[in-house]
């Protein structure tokens, strides 16, 4: 049986963004609670005791602190339940949690050798020694077991591919540590469960959906993806900013491109937008956008949500 609890389900910056004035922010920080989300990240168990983030967000440790799944065992004096990071990019919203697993417990940083690359070349990683902190290369298209502490196999089988993307947005016009392939910047995983073969598909980023991307998750019973924004341009139309969705690698749910449309008719059980940006008119309840998305069949959860499978 697999279990995945959303640690958080917003973009970059969280909801609310602690220098964004939007409508959605505002009400997060006023009589609207609940429309607050720490930043993207997932927890994944095939056996419910040994856990493996997929992706480290900057809200790591108060996502740790709302979640008992992931809490020392009782009577331990020191202990994490966590055996792994996964990382489907470099961005900070992806990364820069690591550096609250800096008490020295033994874990394995799993990651395409792109993304390694960006670890090696920032010297404050060096924090997780990789005496106790594995850093572990995967492959596209090259499904892989990650291990427990002990080296058992954890039960689940993940496959890296390929997303249309872009590399982390601190890197533009730079050089890339990591080289200059084009691919590696950006992955989804698919994640199965070993002894039940049920499996679920994580696309955080995607800026394209390709033929590819479609038969790749016909038929899933779970999908997490890509909730960035409602439309490409939210965020010049609401005077927030420059970018458009994807000028940062991101489609958008609607439109006949968008996230939305592309998905449907696919068969897949449960989908669920994640890493949505606080623009996103879709994360008020009762907006028109939120009607649409859920009459397609789409959920937008609330941090901490459980699904099972
Ligand atoms: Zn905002």
């Amino acid at each position: 049986m697999l279990r995945v609890v959303v640690l958080g389900a917003a973009a970059g910056g969280g909801v609310p963004q602690w220098n964004c004035g939007c409508e959605v922010c505002r009400k997060a920080r006023g009589e609207h609670p609940e429309l607050r989300s720490t930043q993207a990240s997932i927890a994944v168990s095939a056996d419910g005791e040994h856990w493996f983030l997929i992706n480290a967000s900057p809200d790591l440790r108060q996502q740790l602190v709302a979640t008992p799944q992931l809490h020392p065992a009782k009577g331990r004096l020191r202990h994490s339940p966590i055996a792994g990071v996964i990382l489907t990019n470099g961005e900070i919203d992806a990364v820069a949690g690591l550096l609250s697993m800096r008490e020295g417990s033994p874990f394995t940083i799993y990651a395409h050798p792109k993304v390694l690359a960006i670890l090696k070349a920032n010297s404050i990683f060096d924090v997780l020694s990789e005496k106790n902190v594995r850093r572990e290369p995967i492959a596209i298209n090259v499904a892989f077991e990650p291990v427990l502490g002990d080296g058992k196999g954890s039960g689940m089988e993940i496959e890296p591919f390929t997303v249309p993307g872009t590399s982390a947005w601190y890197l533009r016009d730079k050089m890339h540590p990591g080289g200059n392939a084009s691919e590696g910047d950006t992955l989804g995983l698919c994640i199965r469960d070993k002894a039940t073969n049920r499996h679920f598909c994580f696309i955080a980023a995607c800026a394209e959906v390709t033929d590819a991307l479609k038969s790749r998750l016909a038929g899933a019973p779970l999908v997490f993806f890509d909730g960035t924004v409602w439309r490409d341009d939210e965020m010049i139309a609401q005077g927030l900013g420059t970018k458009t969705g994807q000028g940062m690698g991101h489609i958008s749910m609607s439109g006949t491109s968008g996230a939305i449309e592309s998905l449907a008719g696919l068969d897949i059980d449960r989908k669920v937008f994640l890493h949505i940006n606080n623009s996103n008119p879709a994360l008020l309840a009762g907006s028109a956008e939120r009607k649409a998305l859920e009459l397609a069949g789409w959920q937008i959860p609330a941090d901490g949500t459980e699904f099972v499978l």
